[in-house]
Formats: C-alpha cells, structure tokens, sequence
C-alpha cells in the first residue's frame, strides 16, 4: 500500500545512514488517548514491522518539545484542535511533509498549506437542543444564537476554550471583528448560566431543564451514548447542525505533525501516510465517533445518523491566524461572565 510513498529528501537522512543501525520504529507523542491509537498503531506495526511508541501528554508538548530540542526521540505529535497543532508548528518544532499520498488523502482544507501538519479527522461543533423544548428549525445558524429569542435558554463551556475560540475565529472569518462582537455579546446575554464544565456537562444541563441548547462537539453524543449515566443526558437532545448564513458547518481535525528534530523521517512519514489510508482514516474515526477525511471513506452509522451536513469550507489555517483576535473579543466582552 506504499507503492506511491516518494522517496522524501530529508536534510538528516544522510546523518540517518551514518549512525550506527537505528532501531525499526518510530515514537510518537499524542495528546490523545492511548486507546483511541491502539488499532492503528498495531495494525501499522503487523503491516510494516515497524514499532510504534507512543507517549500519552495531558499538556506541556510545547514545553517537552522546546526542552528536548533536537534530542528529542519525539517523530510525529497527535493532537486535536487546530490551535494546538498551530501552537507546535508556531513554536518552530515542526518540519514541512512533501507527500502525494498525503495531499491526495487530506482535502485541502484540512491540512497546512506549507505541510506542517495534516488533519486525521473531523469532529463538527454543533447545537445540542432539548427535544422537548426546542421545536425543529428553531435553530438553524450560528448567527441565530445571539437573537434574543434564545435569552436564559443557552449552556456553553468557557468562551476561552479552543473549541469555542476556534467557533469565534469562524465568526471572525465570516463576518469581520465588529459582527463577531455583537455576536459574542448575543450569545453572553442569552446565557443560563455562567459558562462552565465541558460539552458533555451542558447537555446535563439541558437534561436537568436549565437550558434548552448548549453548543458542543459532535463525538460526545457517541460518548454519551456509550455511559450508563450519560445515556439519559443524551436521549434529551438533538444534534442540530447549523450553518453560517454565507457558509457551512463549523469543523475542527485531529492531525498530526512530524516534529523538526524527527530522528525517524521515514518511518514517521510511513505511519503519517498510513494514517492518512482510507481503511486505517475509518477505524481512527470509529474510535472516536468522528468523521474520516479521506475521499470514499464514512463514518459509522451511528455518526451518520446523527444528519448531514456541509462542512465549511475555510481552510483551518486561516481560523488558526484569527485566533488571537477571537481570545481578545471573548474576554472584551468578559464572555465567561455572562448571564
Ligand atoms: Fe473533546
């Protein structure tokens, strides 16, 4: 299946040739949990006989990476969100992929222009509303959340979390700085309550009757759905996709970056690619209940049942440039002291 690897022209390779016989493996440092990997990176080893390590981080692979420097047995980083794969690159601690099977496997928007990073999957950032309260097509935008229609009715995690931010720099994207404000006032006024918890807790909240929609990632449904307690939360809600007015669904990856100091390029690359596989893309979904990128692959039926939907289509490279600019709005309007 490697038949279209390019042989990849790497500034070490020749260092890689004069060390003395570097083990077959290639050691990876993910922000994702162990489980979600463990598929992939055994059928990736029965494939090529190449070993997967793999360190799981909470945070600080920034940090890790920067104290590392060129020590650092890091190849390839996991992670989700489009700010913290931007954050890795930023910090200079990536290096550029040149790979036909990567830019054929990735759709463009969904990857780095300049090949520091490549997204693994799509997760959609949605409504979730009350199926008692909330009457189909009563949301149907993003911008709809500011109408005061909505006023005491909304949960939402921190405006400050990535998620959240990188929903803001879509606004940004869509409808300039000034819109975005008035929007992110709309929504803080529209609040039930003060943000806090996660995804998962404002679905609760929903179920408990404090709010009618919280926003949300996609994959917790499939979550919720999986634990016992959780399972009523989710059986009180709808996912609804909305739309931007000009645009479609809001979309963030999971990706993969091979780091500047890799000392297992090709390796790296093989499992990059691999990654990138349809086959290998459907079973990375699953694990997660997200969406695959690759052309012809789909997600489980429990995900598809959720709706479809038109991602939009901004390159997340350019949400990743608004980012600072959606920080400082949401804490201009002091968003997580709303309601
Ligand atoms: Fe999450």
């Amino acid at each position: 299946m490697f038949a279209r690897l390019k042989p990849a022209l790497f500034a070490s390779a020749a260092m890689a040739v004069a060390a003395p016989a570097l083990a077959d493996e290639v050691n990876v440092y993910s922000y994702r949990q162990p489980e979600l990997i463990a598929p992939l990176t055994d059928a990736f080893t029965a494939e090529t006989g190449i070993d997967v390590n793999v360190v799981h981080l909470n945070k600080g692979m920034v940090e890790r990476l920067q104290a590392e420097g060129d020590r650092s047995p890091a190849d390839l980083v996991f992670t989700v969100d489009i700010s913290r794969l931007n954050a890795v690159v930023e910090a200079g601690l990536t290096q550029p992929v040149e790979s036909e099977a990567l830019n054929e496997n990735v759709p463009e928007q969904y990857r780095d222009p300049d090949g520091h990073w490549f997204g693994l999957t799509t997760r959609a950032r949605v409504v979730y509303a009350s199926k008692d309260r909330v009457a189909d097509g009563e949301i149907t935008t993003y911008e709809d959340l500011a109408d005061p229609k909505w006023q005491g009715r909304i949960c939402t995690r921190s405006g400050l979390h990535p998620y959240n931010v990188a929903l803001t720099s879509a606004v940004i994207h869509h409808h300039g700085e000034e819109v975005a404000r008035e929007w992110l006032q709309g929504v803080r006024s529209n609040l039930a309550r003060s943000p806090e918890g996660n995804d998962r807790a404002q679905v609760k909240a929903i179920w408990a009757g404090e709010c009618d929609i919280s926003l949300g990632n996609t994959y917790y449904m499939g979550k919720m759905l999986s634990d016992e307690e959780q399972r009523e939360w989710a059986d009180s809600v709808r996912i609804v996709f909305p739309t931007f007015e000009n645009g479609g669904t809001h979309v963030n990856v999971s990706g993969v970056a091979m780091t500047a100091a890799a000392p297992n390029e090709e390796n790296a690359l093989k499992l990059m690619e691999f990654l990138t596989s349809p086959e290998a893309q459907e079973i990375y979904a699953e694990a997660n209940f997200e969406y695959p990128i690759a052309e012809g692959t789909e997600a489980v039926d429990l995900v598809k049942g959720w709706g479809d939907f038109t991602a939009d289509d901004v390159n997340l490279m350019d949400l990743a440039k608004l980012r600072a600019d959606a920080l400082r709005l949401t804490e201009e309007v002091d968003f997580d002291a709303g309601s």
